[in-house]
């Protein structure tokens, strides 16, 4: 089932930190057909990640599209997901997010990152991250604390007026 995804500007809530989720939860069937519709809506929405807060639900549980390949889907689930940098390395790149529309900004962010989590299972992950993975991921945690891209982007423009 596809899901809402308010704008920002129709959604204070999206400024505000999610909450974690409890094992029991996690084993939820409600958990999982939510995630399940979170997932699908990233794809219809052509998102690369997606943080339910953005579906109108403050729980710490996120997806990213480990679309890498042409003939493989592969979505990863962070659920009370925290990440720590392995480098102090960082670069600035352009990012947008589904809760924006249109917009764009090059933000900051740590190249190297390790990102600790819990998958659908309840399973503790720890995996290393770097480049645009790692920036999606730092993008993602952002929106379960309650920081929008737009709050430390530089140069945001709007698709329209880059087309110009
Ligand atoms: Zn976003």
């Amino acid at each position: 089932m596809l899901l809402k995804v308010p704008k920002e500007s129709e959604y204070p809530l999206l400024y505000k930190p999610s909450r974690e989720l409890t094992m029991a939860e996690i084993k939820s069937d409600a958990i999982k057909k939510f995630t399940a519709d979170l997932i699908e809506t990233m794809y219809v929405k052509n998102g690369v990640g997606i943080a339910s807060i953005q579906a109108a639900k403050p729980i710490q549980l996120c997806v990213i599209a480990k679309d890498f390949t042409p003939d493989k889907k592969t979505d990863l689930v962070l659920i009370n997901p925290t990440f720590e940098k392995v480098s102090i390395l960082r670069d600035w790149d352009e990012e947008g997010c589904l809760s924006v529309p249109k917009v764009y900004g090059k933000v900051r962010r740590y190249k190297k990152i390790k990102v600790t989590a819990l998958n659908t299972e309840g399973e503790k992950i720890e995996f290393a991250a770097a480049g645009f993975f790692a920036r999606i991921c730092q993008h993602e945690i952002d929106h379960l604390n309650g920081t929008l891209f737009i709050s430390k982007a530089k140069q945001l423009h709007t698709l329209e007026e880059t087309a110009k």
